[in-house]
C-alpha cells in the first residue's frame, strides 16, 4: 500500500524531431534502418514472460520491397491462446493488487525508453514494417506512443482522485478496481502507437492482457514488447500471441473470465466481435467492456468563402500522407463549383511534386500500401472508376506492384455523390471529390451527413463565421473529431482525444481519461465510524 499521495513527474507531449538534413537524429535513424534492413529477426510470441517459438514461421517483408526479408515470426496455435489466457489470469492474482505508483512507474519507464534508447529502433522498425516515412513514423511510433504511456498515468491518478462527498461520521471512498478477468487487445497494422496503447492502457489500470497484433505489424510490435519487458511489466501481465484471428476470437470469447475487448480495426470485424460477445453473454462472469475504434469515410467540406490553397494543402496532406492509410484520412471532399478550378489547380500542382518510393529515401512523401490484398482492392476501385461514366480521374490512377505495393496518389472527380468511393472506406491513397453548386451549400451538408455509415473525422473550411456555426451544427453527428480550417488527420494525445461515432466506433476517446474509465469497475465503500445500535427512528415515537 502507498505511504503517501504522490505527485507524478511533469508530463507533456514528446517533442517531434524534424529529421532535417544535417540533424543528428537523421543520421542515427538512417544507420539504424540500414542495420535492421540487413538483419534477420527471429520473432517469438511472448507468453508468461517467456519467448515462445513454434518453428511454424512466416517471413516479414517490407511493403515497399516485398522480395526483401527482414526476418520471420512464429505462428501459434489454439493451445497458445489458452496458455496466454490462463497465464494472464494467474498473473492477475498479484498484478490486480499492485500499488498504482508501481504500475505507473513501469509505464513511465516504458515511455522514457521509447523517447530515448529505443527511439531509433521503434521508428526504423515502423518504417520497414509499415512503410512510413521518417516523419510519419516519428509522430506515431515515438511521439504518440510516448504520449499515450505518459498521459495515461496522469489520467489514472485523476480518476483515482475523483471521490464522492462524505458526511459527518461517514467516509465514502471509490475504489477503481481492475475488471474481474482478462482483457483481449486486438490491434491494427497502421499505428504502432495504437498497438502499444491497446494492451498498455488496460494493464496500467491493473488488468491482465492477451494481445493479438495485426500480422502486418508484428515486426514493430516486437520492439514494443521488448520495451515492456525492459520497463518491468511482470510475467503474464501482457501476453502477445500470433495466432489465427478467428480461432483466437473463438477461444477468447467463450471464456467465462473474458472481461473486455480493446479493439482498433475495421468495422465489419468489430461488428462480428460484438455479435459473438452477445451470443455468448450467458457464459461470462461479468458484462464485458466492448471498446472498438473502427473505420472512417472522412470528409473535407469547403465553403465558397475560403482559401483554395489551404483546402488543397489539407487534401494533399490529409488524403495522401501514409498513403491514405490513417483511419482519419480525408477520402471524400465537397467543393463549391465557383472554386473548383482553383482547388484543382493547386491540388494537381502539389501532387505533381509528390515523390513516392522507399521510406529510406527521405525525399519521398509517400511509400507503399501495406500488402498485396490492399493493393489489389485499391487497384480494382481505381479500374472501376476509370470505366465509370460518373467519374473522371483528375490525378494519378496508376499502380505497380512489381517491387513494392505502390499506388499513385489518385484523385477522382465524380458527378454521383453516392458513387462507391464517396461512401465506402478504401483505406488507401484515393480521394474522391464531388462539386456542388454554390447556392446549394446547405443541401450539400445534408448530403454529406447522410452519405456514409461512418462518423470518424471531418473538416470544414470557411471564412464566414455564420457558415462555420451552421455547418458545425449540421454535421454535429458526422464526426467524432471535427476540424475547422484544418486537415482531418494528426490528432495529438491530450490535445485532440480521438474516436468516432456511428459505424466508426464506441467513441471511447483514446488519449483521454474517458478511455481509461472503461478499464476499471468502481467499488463504492461506505464506512460508518460509530454504527447505530437502535433500529427505531424518532418519527416512530
Ligand atoms: P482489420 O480489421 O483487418 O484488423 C484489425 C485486427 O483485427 C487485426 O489484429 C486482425 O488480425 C484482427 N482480426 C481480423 N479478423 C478478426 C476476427 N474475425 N476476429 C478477431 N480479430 C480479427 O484492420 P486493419 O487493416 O489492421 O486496420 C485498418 C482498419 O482499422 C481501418 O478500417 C481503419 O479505419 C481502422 N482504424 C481505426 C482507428 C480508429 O481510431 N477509429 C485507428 C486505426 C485504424
Amino acid at each position: 500500500m502507498p505511504k503517501g499521495i504522490f505527485s507524478i513527474p511533469p508530463i507533456d507531449n514528446d517533442p517531434i524531431k524534424s529529421y532535417a538534413p544535417g540533424t543528428p537524429e537523421r543520421e542515427s535513424l538512417q544507420a539504424t534502418y540500414d542495420k535492421m534492413w540487413n538483419e534477420q529477426l527471429d520473432i517469438p510470441m511472448f507468453i508468461n514472460g517467456k519467448e515462445v517459438r513454434t518453428g511454424n514461421t512466416q517471413r516479414v517483408m517490407p511493403p515497399h520491397d516485398h522480395q526483401h526479408n527482414v526476418g520471420h515470426y512464429h505462428l501459434g496455435t489454439a493451445e497458445h491462446v489458452k496458455e496466454a489466457i490462463e497465464t494472464a489470469l494467474e498473473a492477475r492474482k498479484e498484478w490486480a493488487s499492485m500499488s498504482a505508483q508501481n504500475r505507473a512507474a513501469i509505464f513511465l519507464k516504458a515511455a522514457e525508453l521509447i523517447a530515448g534508447p529505443y527511439r531509433d529502433r521503434i521508428n526504423a522498425a515502423t518504417m520497414i514494417n509499415q512503410s512510413k516515412t521518417a516523419f510519419q513514423t516519428e509522430i506515431d511510433a515515438a511521439c504518440e506512443l510516448v504520449d499515450f504511456l505518459r498521459f495515461n498515468v496522469k489520467y489514472m491518478f485523476e480518476i483515482y482522485a475523483d471521490q464522492p462527498d462524505s458526511s459527518e461520521g461517514i467516509w465514502n471512498r471509490l475504489e477503481y478496481r481492475p475488471l474481474e478477468g482478462f482483457i483481449f487487445a486486438i490491434s491494427p497494422f497502421n499505428f504502432t502507437a495504437i498497438a502499444g496503447n491497446l494492451p498498455a492502457s488496460a494493464a496500467l489500470m491493473g488488468n491482465v492482457v492477451v494481445w493479438k497484433p495485426s500480422f502486418s505489424q508484428i515486426y514493430s510490435a516486437h520492439v514494443i514488447m521488448d520495451v515492456f519487458r525492459e520497463a518491468g511489466v511482470p510475467d503474464g501481465v501482457i501476453n502477445m500471441v500470433f495466432t489465427d484471428p478467428q480461432e483466437t476470437a473463438d477461444i477468447v470469447f467463450k471464456h467465462p473470465y473474458f472481461a473486455g475487448v480493446h479493439f482498433t480495426g475495421s468495422t465489419d470485424v468489430f461488428k462480428n466481435i460484438w455479435k459473438t460477445i452477445g451470443n455468448n453473454i450467458n457464459t461470462y462472469k461479468s458484462y464485458p467492456r466492448i471498446v472498438g475504434e473502427t473505420g472512417g469515410k472522412d470528409f473535407v467540406w469547403m465553403y465558397k468563402e475560403s482559401n483554395p490553397l489551404a483546402v488543397a494543402t489539407a487534401l494533399t496532406r490529409g488524403a495522401f500522407e501514409f498513403q491514405g492509410q490513417k483511419c482519419s484520412a480525408a477520402s471524400r471532399a465537397y467543393i463549391p463549383g465557383s472554386r473548383w478550378e482553383e482547388v484543382k489547380g493547386h491540388l494537381v500542382e502539389q501532387l505533381k511534386t509528390v515523390k513516392m518510393g522507399s521510406p529510406r529515401d527521405f525525399s519521398n512523401f509517400m511509400t507503399a500500401v501495406i500488402h498485396e490484398g490492399s493493393f489489389d482492392k485499391l487497384a480494382a476501385y481505381i479500374d472501376r472508376a476509370k470505366k465509370s461514366d460518373a467519374c473522371e480521374i483528375v490525378f494519378g490512377g496508376n499502380y505497380d506492384k512489381s517491387k513494392g505495393y505502390f499506388i499513385e496518389p489518385t484523385v477522382i472527380l465524380t458527378s454521383n455523390p453516392h458513387y462507391e468511393t464517396m461512401e465506402e472506406e478504401l483505406f488507401g491513397p484515393v480521394l474522391t471529390i464531388y462539386v456542388y453548386q454554390d447556392e446549394d451549400w446547405k443541401a450539400s451538408l445534408e448530403l454529406l451527413d447522410k452519405t456514409s455509415i461512418y462518423a470518424l473525422t471531418g473538416a470544414i473550411f470557411s471564412n464566414d463565421r455564420y457558415v462555420v456555426e451552421y455547418a458545425s451544427k449540421a454535421l454535429e453527428n458526422a464526426a467524432g473529431n471535427f476540424y475547422v480550417n484544418d486537415k482531418p488527420t494528426g490528432a495529438v494525445v491530450n490535445q485532440q482525444p480521438f474516436g468516432g461515432a456511428r459505424a466508426s466506433g464506441t467513441n471511447d476517446k483514446a488519449g483521454s481519461k474517458l478511455n481509461l474509465l472503461r478499464w476499471c469497475s468502481p467499488r463504492m465503500v461506505k464506512e460508518t465510524f460509530v454504527s447505530p445500535t437502535d433500529y427505531t427512528y424518532p418519527f416512530m415515537k
